[in-house]
């Protein structure tokens, strides 16, 4: 055997025609580099028709392939030591840059194709590996499979014109590629950023570093968030100029307000009784559990808290009922393209007895925020007699919101 070797099982080998004509992988064709020997799974069909396909056990649309044919086509195949079997399939593992670097230190991959509805399932044990090629479904395994042998041939010495134009790509070290230009300088009014026309090396390297940065965490935050980058100080200044890309923030909200005379006792927009007929006293309605989800709202945006949207100074909202202000705070937050993954409030009071309204109170809370009631979360809990309200000189409430980026 000499370079590479892929070994392919397939009913459609007229798909391969393609590798005739896809530039570096002709090339390395030509240059004996690699080797792409196709099995033609009809020659090992059962019978004058050469049958390779049969209806599944058990019913159900389509045709699956038979095992025999493709266990004899895979027997057929000359196995080197440093050889892989590679099953194609929508149920397997996502292709990565990194396997086919992995496989590159091979000299033969062996690639089973499906077709039809798929493949009887006591082929699966022929592959030391099942790949997809993504999260949807092709008739065939060719095309996977050509993906595959276009994708490892090029990381093969002597394949590529310039090696160096594998240093930098996109996914090698699990950053995306920084924008690239050539000529002409100016194209439909689009000028080349100056930077790449300066000539200073350090800042071309600097400015493409921070590129590839940006537009990794803009388009795939994903491939960031596991590595080492975020520790570099030069990464954590980037990351946090780019704030907005954060698809999660959190944010905190606490309020108490004094148990007094003459006022009612309302929270989460449910009137409760207190025996000592005492209500919380405040600007507003005092509603601590509004207005603590509120605070966790804004904080979590980091915009201060409800005292600078709705002060107390202000005439307009003396006795507010504080739904009405808590949907004033999440137009806000919709506005700023944020949406509310879960809330989760703890009152603490000593009397009455709060659990018996909880369910009322987060009907009207998941109302006013147009959300799922399993988004809230409503505890409440006594101080055991001590602090202010165990003393039942007030009443208090914690929250903690999550918020997505939509
Ligand atoms: N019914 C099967 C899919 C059959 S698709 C299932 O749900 O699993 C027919 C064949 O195309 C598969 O056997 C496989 O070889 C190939 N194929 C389709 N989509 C693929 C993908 N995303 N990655 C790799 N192979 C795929």
């Amino acid at each position: 055997m000499s370079g590479f070797n892929f070994d392919v099982i397939t009913l459609f080998p007229k798909a391969f025609e393609l590798i005739n004509n896809l530039g570096v992988i002709t090339k390395a064709l030509d240059k004996n580099l690699i080797d792409v020997n196709l099995h033609d799974l009809r020659e090992y069909g059962e019978g004058s028709y050469r049958q390779v396909d049969d209806k599944p056990y058990g019913g159900g649309a389509g045709m699956v392939l038979k095992p025999e044919p493709i266990y004899k086509a895979y027997e057929s195949i000359r196995k080197s030591p440093k050889s892989k079997t590679l099953l194609m399939t929508p149920q397997g593992k996502v292709l990565k840059q990194k396997d086919l670097a992995r496989w590159s230190t091979l000299d033969q991959i062996i690639i089973i194709c499906g077709q039809y509805e798929g493949f009887d399932e006591r082929i699966r044990c022929l592959a030391d590996e099942e790949i997809s090629i993504g999260d949807y479904v092709l008739s065939g395994g060719e095309i996977p499979a050509i993906s595959i042998i276009n994708g490892l041939t090029r990381l093969l010495p002597g394949t590529l014109g310039d090696p160096d134009s594998l240093v930098d790509e996109s996914h090698n070290s699990s950053l995306l590629e920084y924008p690239q230009y050539t000529r002409p300088l100016t194209f439909k009014d689009m000028k080349v950023p100056d930077i790449l026309v300066s000539g200073n090396h350090e800042e071309i390297k600097s400015w493409r570093r921070r590129k590839s940065f940006e537009r990794t965490l803009e388009r795939r935050s994903d491939l960031i968030s596991n590595e080492n980058y975020k520790k570099s100080p030069q990464s954590k200044r980037i990351i946090k100029e780019n704030n907005q890309f954060m698809k999660f923030r959190i944010g905190n909200g606490y309020d108490i307000h004094r148990l007094v005379e003459d006022r009612d006792l309302i929270i989460g927009g449910v009137k409760l009784h207190h025996p000592e007929n005492l209500g919380l006293d405040g600007h507003s309605d005092a509603d601590v559990l509004s207005h603590s989800i509120m605070d966790a709202l804004l904080g979590a945006l980091s915009l201060g808290d409800i005292g600078k949207y709705f002060p107390p100074s202000d005439e307009k909202w003396k006795n507010a009922d504080s739904l009405f202000l808590l949907s004033k705070v999440i137009d806000l937050i919709r506005q700023d393209g944020w949406e509310i993954n879960n809330i989760d409030s703890v009152l603490v009071a000593e009397r009455p007895k709060i659990m018996p309204h909880i369910k009322l109170m987060k009907k009207n809370i998941s109302e006013i925020l147009n959300i799922d009631e399993n988004l809230i979360g409503i505890k409440a809990t006594t101080n055991e007699k001590l602090g202010p309200e165990g003393r039942e000189e007030g009443i208090s409430c914690h929250s903690v919101v999550l918020l997505e980026k939509k």
